[in-house]
C-alpha cells in the first residue's frame, strides 16, 4: 500500500502526529518497536504536569494554550477524562529561575496568576512547610494529564481516521529511493513521501550520522504513602507543584491519584542510552527525595509504594528540537523535549501535520531548529533568559529571538 507519511515511534509525539495527519485525510503508517502506550520510553507513569505560566520561556505559552484546546477536543471526542485541573504552584525564592520565569510568562501573556507568600501557601495547602523566603506563582489552569490514556486516545482516533498502526515492529533504517522514503523494519519494507522520526530516547541511535548533541538521562519516579493527613494530598485539595530548592535544582509532584503521592527530581538523572537503561530502582535511590520531602512536605514522606524509570532526551539548552533532517527535507525530527514535552504533544502533532502538508505551521518553529547547535554558530544557553528584559539570551552573541 502507498503511504503519504510514515511515523517512526508512536509515543507522545508520534501518536498525536499520526492522528493529525490521518484527520487531514493522509494515508498514514505508524510503527512502534513496542505496543504503545507502553512503559519503556518517556511517556508513562500515570501523570504529566500541564502548566501555562511557563518558566522555561514565554514563547511556549501560545503553544501550550493550543495544546489545552486540543486536549479538551480529544476528551470530548473520546468521552473520557484526559486532564484533571488542580491548579499549580511554582515554588522558590522570589528571584529564582522558576518563580521569575513563571511570572515573566504570566505577565507577558496576561495569564491569571497570583504571587503567594509562604504563609499563604501553608494556609491554602497545609501540606507545604516552606521557609519564609520562599514564594510561589499560583496558576489556576495547571493540572495533570494522564499520559497513557492520552496516547491511547490519539492512536484510537488516528485509526478511526484510517491510519495503519503497527506495534512490535522495529524500524532498522530509512533511505531515499526514487524520490520517496523507504523504511526498513524487522518485518518488512514500506515507502512514503514523508517520514516523521518521533523515536524519543532512541533518536540518537537511529540518526548517528547527525551526531546530535543530545544526552538521554534515566529519571526515576517515586510514589509515597502519606504519613498523616491523607486528605491534604487528595486531588481536590492539593495542586501540582515544582519546587526550586536550590538554584536550578528542582523537584516536582502531584496529588495522590490513588497510588500514592508521586514525586521526582527534575533532571540530575544518570546519563544513559535507551537500549541499556537500568530499569530497576534501588530503595536507596529514594533518599535524596526523602530529604527534600522531610524538609518541604513532611507528611508525604511515608512508605515507598511504587517506583518507575523513565527517560529524558535532553538538548544542551533544554529547549526542543523540532526540525527537518539537514540532508533531507522529507524527514522531520520530532522529539527531544528535555523532560517537558508531554503537555505540548497534542499541539506538536497538529503543527507537524500542518508543516508537512501545508508547507508552513501556525507556530514559528525557528527557536527549535538544529542550526543552534552547529559549531561556530550561536547556541542557546540553558534557560538563560533575562526575566527583566523578557528576552532569551543567546549565550555567544547576545542576540534575542
Ligand atoms: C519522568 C518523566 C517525567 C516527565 N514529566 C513531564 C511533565 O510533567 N510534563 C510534561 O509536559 N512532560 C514531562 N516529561 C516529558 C515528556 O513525557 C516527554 O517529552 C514525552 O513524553 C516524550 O515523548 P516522545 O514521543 O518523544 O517519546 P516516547 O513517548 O518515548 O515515544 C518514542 C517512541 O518511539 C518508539 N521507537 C523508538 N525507536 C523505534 C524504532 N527503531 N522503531 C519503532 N519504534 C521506535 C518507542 O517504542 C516509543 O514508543 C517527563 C518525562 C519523564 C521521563
Amino acid at each position: 500500500m502507498a503511504f503519504d507519511v510514515i511515523i517512526l515511534g508512536l509515543g507522545a509525539m508520534g501518536s498525536a502526529t499520526a492522528y493529525h495527519f490521518a484527520k487531514r485525510g493522509l494515508r498514514v503508517l505508524g510503527l512502534d518497536r513496542f505496543a504503545p502506550p507502553h512503559s519503556l520510553g518517556s511517556s508513562h507513569g500515570e501523570s504529566r504536569i500541564i502548566r501555562e505560566a511557563y518558566y522555561e520561556h514565554p514563547l511556549y505559552v501560545p503553544l501550550v494554550r493550543r495544546a489545552y484546546e486540543l486536549w479538551e477536543e480529544l476528551e470530548q471526542q473520546m468521552r473520557q477524562q484526559l486532564f484533571l485541573q488542580t491548579g499549580g504552584l511554582m515554588i522558590g525564592a522570589e528571584k529564582s529561575t522558576l518563580v521569575a520565569g513563571a511570572r515573566l510568562s504570566a505577565r507577558t501573556h496576561h495569564l491569571a496568576h497570583e504571587l503567594l507568600e509562604a504563609r499563604e501557601i501553608r494556609r491554602r495547602y497545609p501540606a507545604f512547610h516552606l521557609p519564609e523566603e520562599m514564594v510561589a506563582v499560583w496558576e489556576p489552569r495547571a493540572g495533570v494529564l494522564f499520559p497513557e490514556k492520552c496516547i491511547a486516545a490519539h492512536l484510537l482516533m488516528a485509526q478511526r481516521h484510517g491510519a495503519h498502526l503497527h506495534g512490535e515492529e522495529i524500524v532498522m533504517a530509512w533511505q531515499k529511493e526514487g524520490g520517496r522514503i523507504a523504511v526498513t523494519t524487522n518485518k518488512g519494507k514500506y515507502a512514503a513521501s514523508k517520514l516523521v522520526v518521533s523515536a524519543g530516547a532512541w533518536l540518537q541511535a537511529l540518526a548517528r550520522e547527525l551526531a546530535l548533541p543530545l544526552h538521554c538521562t534515566r529519571q526515576p519516579l517515586f510514589w509515597f504513602e502519606p504519613l498523616a493527613h491523607a486528605n491534604y494530598f487528595a486531588p481536590q485539595n492539593f495542586p501540582i507543584y515544582i519546587l526550586e530548592h536550590a538554584p536550578n535544582r528542582y523537584f516536582y509532584g502531584f496529588p495522590n491519584l490513588g497510588a500514592g503521592c508521586k514525586v521526582a527530581i527534575h533532571h540530575e538523572g544518570e546519563v544513559t542510552e535507551a537500549e541499556s537503561v537500568r530499569r530497576e530502582v534501588a530503595t536507596d535511590e529514594a533518599i535524596p527525595l526523602r530529604r527534600l520531602l522531610e524538609k518541604f512536605l513532611p507528611e508525604a514522606n511515608g512508605a515507598l509504594l511504587k517506583t518507575a524509570v523513565c527517560m529524558y532526551t535532553n538538548t544542551p539548552d533544554g529547549h526542543f528540537l523540532l526540525d527537518f533532517h539537514p540532508d533531507d527535507h522529507d524527514v522531520l525530527i520530532v522529539s527531544p523535549c528535555s523532560g517537558h514535552g508531554f503537555k505540548f504533544s497534542s499541539a506538536i502533532g497538529e503543527l507537524i501535520a500542518e508543516l508537512l502538508t501545508d508547507g508552513a505551521a501556525g507556530f514559528d518553529l525557528a527557536p527549535f531548529r538544529f542550526g543552534r547547535f552547529a559549531s561556530n554558530t550561536t547556541t542557546l544557553s540553558r534557560y538563560n533568559y533575562r526575566p527583566e528584559s523578557g528576552h532569551l539570551t543567546i549565550a555567544t552573541s547576545f542576540m534575542t529571538w
